[in-house]
């Protein structure tokens, strides 16, 4: 069986160091290694639109933004195909025979909803809209027939929701139309769910708690000086924590033996700097400097090739249209298939027809 992917992101801002951990990093080497026949990149507006009705220009200008991202990664548009969801509405159809599928408590079941339920403050106010985006997740993964989803820790409950509604679908219907996907974690614990520059459980968006893939080396500067540390290590010889220190999470995620030599030859290894930072007599400062070396580094190709890309705007949404009219293709097949084996189709099948002809 040929290997697809599925995988994208909300256009509700720029990306930032959670996605490239979490899911931007590993889809970019995924690209490169051949492995997959086809990728699909989704720049997920309709998804985004269920918690930002109010504000559609925001998702409008952030179209741009996260394509610019996705570019500035390596990821390539020969190969992978980038495309925006809410211009394929082959997904809505698809979601709206989900919906069937899926009761309500099993959405109300969903943890990473309903922490984002609380975190928007919704209350007893829930869109409809939001409560089904799980469902929306799992029509945009079938359409492509997708077996991998490289994404975050968050997104496990969605992949679940996903293979549940494969599973019902195939079993009801009767056929083995849709596949069921695979999520695809990344290797390092810490890059399940980067932390917030603030400490908080997760870089996010929403959370105001991020360093950008598209921010300036002044401004990573300025973050990760002013970063989460340890509140008990007030005075450089008292001993520091590390769990829970963001700036250590940050270096687990980050951080290679070649980094030592090139940005603080006084230690040959992260467990040095720890054991130091834990005994006391090591200061945040310098660790943050160190950090903020590695961090750059890793950026500084990012920005390099987004300021090629920016000079090209009308060619990058030449890419996005391209993208999605291969994606259009893809996913009206898939629609086709399904709507068959639903017994959706009156017009073309002959059988309904002949059946009720005088013998
Ligand atoms: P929003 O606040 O609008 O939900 P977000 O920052 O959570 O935005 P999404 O677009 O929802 O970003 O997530 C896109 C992908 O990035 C998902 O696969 C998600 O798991 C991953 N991701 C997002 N934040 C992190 C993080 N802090 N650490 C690891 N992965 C992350
Ligand atoms: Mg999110």
């Amino acid at each position: 069986m040929e290997k697809t992917i599925l995988t994208g992101d909300r256009p509700t801002g720029r990306l930032h160091l959670g996605h490239y951990v979490g899911s931007l990093k590993r889809r970019v080497e995924l690209q490169n290694s051949g492995e997959y026949k086809n990728i699909f990149i989704m720049i997920a507006d309709a998804q985004a639109l269920t918690d930002n009705f109010d504000n559609p220009e925001k998702v409008r200008q952030n179209i741009l933004e996260v394509a610019l991202d996705y570019l500035s990664v390596g990821l390539d548009p020969k190969i992978s195909t980038l495309f925006i969801q809410s211009q394929i509405t082959e997904l809505t159809e698809l979601t709206f025979y989900y919906m069937n599928l899926v009761t309500l408590a099993r959405l109300q079941l969903n943890p990473t909803v309903k922490s984002e339920i609380q975190l928007r403050n919704f209350k007893t106010s829930i869109p409809v809209g939001f409560l089904c985006y799980p469902i929306s997740q799992a029509a945009d993964i079938t359409a492509f027939k997708a077996d991998t989803v490289p994404v975050g820790e968050d997104q496990l409950p969605m992949i679940e929701q996903t293979r549940e509604i494969v599973r019902k679908f195939n079993h009801i219907y009767g056929e083995e139309v849709l596949i069921e996907p695979k999520a695809l974690l990344p290797d390092n614990q810490v890059c399940m769910r980067l932390p917030g520059t603030d400490g908080k459980a997760k870089m996010s968006k929403s959370l105001g708690n991020c360093i950008y893939l598209s921010d300036t080396q002044e401004e990573v500067q300025k973050k990760i000086m002013s970063m989460y540390t340890d509140p008990t290590h007030l005075k450089v010889s008292d001993p520091g924590h590390i769990e829970g220190n963001t700036v250590f999470t940050y270096l687990d995620a980050f951080c290679r033996p070649e980094h030592f030599e090139k940005y603080w030859n006084e230690y040959s290894s992260l467990d040095e700097v720890k054991e130091h930072y834990q005994r006391g007599g090591l200061g945040d400062v310098k660790v943050k400097r160190f950090l903020n070396s590695i961090v750059n580094e890793e950026l500084e190709p990012i920005r390099a090739r987004r300021k090629e890309y920016e000079k090209d705007i009308e060619g990058v949404y030449e890419i996005l249209k391209e993208g999605t009219q291969r994606a259009k293709e893809v996913a009206s097949k898939t629609l086709m298939e399904v709507k068959n084996a639903m017994k959706l189709n009156y017009f073309d099948n002959k059988e309904l027809i002949t059946e009720r002809l005088p013998k």
